[in-house]
């Protein structure tokens, strides 16, 4: 990790090996969209939709398991403000809003980044099954999460 010379009083954090860092410095294209000093915003290349966007924080961090609050704050700001200028641009129905974290939940770029995808009715995108719970199940699972503090 490197540390580079912040627009503000935050310090931003890159990693050299790290594909979004690239793009959130430069040294690699990206179709931006928004950006201020904390966040970025581009297409994701590789669309469920043409229009797909992606918001990452600036300074490097992996996921929801390590980014901080202000960082998170700010992703999540750019994302109300982009969400319906994706969704007009692209004539949309709706758009999901989804942070993949850790591989199992399909994160590929340990970047931390929030998608904005444009959905539009009968797209192919598969949202997920409902699964079931067992007898008492439930409150048992309530009672893990609650304990997890
Ligand atoms: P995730 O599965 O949540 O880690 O998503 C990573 C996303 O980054 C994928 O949807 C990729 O298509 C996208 N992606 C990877 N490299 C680039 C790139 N150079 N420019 C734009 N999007 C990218
Ligand atoms: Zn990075």
């Amino acid at each position: 990790m490197e540390e580079c010379s912040p627009f503000n009083d935050n310090t931003i954090m890159h990693d050299v090996n790290c594909i979004f860092c690239k793009i959130a410095t430069g040294i690699i294209p990206a179709e931006k969209v928004y950006e201020n000093d904390e966040v970025l915003a581009f297409l994701d290349n590789t669309p469920v939709n043409k229009g797909h966007t992606l918001v990452i924080p600036k300074s490097h961090t992996t996921n929801i398991f390590t980014i901080t609050r202000e960082d998170l704050s700010a992703v999540m700001e750019a994302v109300r403000i982009l969400a319906p200028r994706v969704k007009a641009a692209t004539n949309a129905g709706g758009v999901n809003v989804i942070m993949n974290n850790d591989a199992p939940a399909g994160q590929v770029v340990f970047h931390s980044h929030t998608h904005i995808i444009p959905r539009f009715e009968n797209d192919g995108f598969r949202h997920w099954h409902g699964g079931t719970y067992g007898e008492g199940e439930m409150g048992a699972i309530g009672a893990m999460i609650r304990a997890q503090n």
